[in-house]
């Protein structure tokens, strides 16, 4: 089966954004809704947050943190939402040796992007990796979409045309990318790290078809493919 093209997540498929970005983004977004009227202080709404992140982890965070706490208001869940989705930042890293390997994949077929969160924060994220060229093109999905990262796959499907169990699709998330690329028929290969390794397929539509630990076990999979190999070595 020839390997058509790479649909990539960014965070913590990409870069360690549980490790550079999420501990301070839930930190920041404990004080935002501290600061909205959320009367609990920041260190027991950081440690409520982490504790209810582990026990339901499928459901959204800043209404379950200020619910847990009574509170119901809108401006304090939506300050809590906002600071989480848009953290202050300067610095970011991609995983260490990506770089060469996107290079690599690059050379062989389209990559692509399709990262969801805050526009604003994830041009950010990609200005300050300074990948953008590697990429065929990047699609920022906004959080609010929820069938967003389908449509786009979708999207980037009717270009490229052939099979779509010829695209595949790398992330980190069984609820998101790896739900979206099963749907519509795509090779699904979840990353299993950062903050939702523990988020495991609860359904076939869930199941991915490869999993491994980290974006760097992606290459063996790859090489396996005899045309992605026929592919990779008419390049000079
Ligand atoms: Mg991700």
């Amino acid at each position: 089966m020839p390997v058509r093209a790479l649909i990539f997540d960014l965070d913590d498929t990409l870069i360690d954004t549980h490790g550079q970005l999420v501990r301070e983004a839930h930190w920041q977004a404990c004080l935002a809704m501290h600061a909205a009227g959320l009367s609990v202080h920041p260190d027991e709404l950081m440690q409520t947050r982490q504790h209810l992140l582990v026990t339901q982890p499928r459901e959204e965070i800043n209404a379950l943190l200020a619910n847990h706490f009574g509170f119901t208001c809108q401006t304090i869940i939506k300050a809590g939402f906002d600071a989480y989705f848009n953290p202050v930042f300067s610095e970011l890293d991609l995983f260490p040796e990506t770089l060469p390997l996107l290079q690599k994949w690059a050379e062989a077929v389209p990559l692509y992007l399709v990262t969801s969160g805050y526009e604003q924060a994830q041009r950010r994220k990609v200005e300050l990796l300074g990948i953008e060229a590697l990429f065929q093109q990047i699609f920022y999905v906004d959080i609010a979409r929820l069938q967003g990262k389908r449509e786009v796959f979708a999207e980037i499907h009717q270009t490229l045309g052939g099979e779509p169990r010829e695209i595949w699709v790398i992330g980190d998330r069984i609820t998101n990318e790896i739900v979206a690329g099963n749907a519509l028929g795509m090779t699904t290969v979840w990353i299993c790290q950062g903050e939702c390794a523990h988020i495991l397929p609860q359904s076939e539509q869930e199941q991915p078809h490869f999993t491994v630990k980290q974006i760097h076990d992606l290459d063996g999979l790859l090489q396996s493919q005899p045309v992605w190999k026929k592919r990779a070595s008419v390049l000079p």
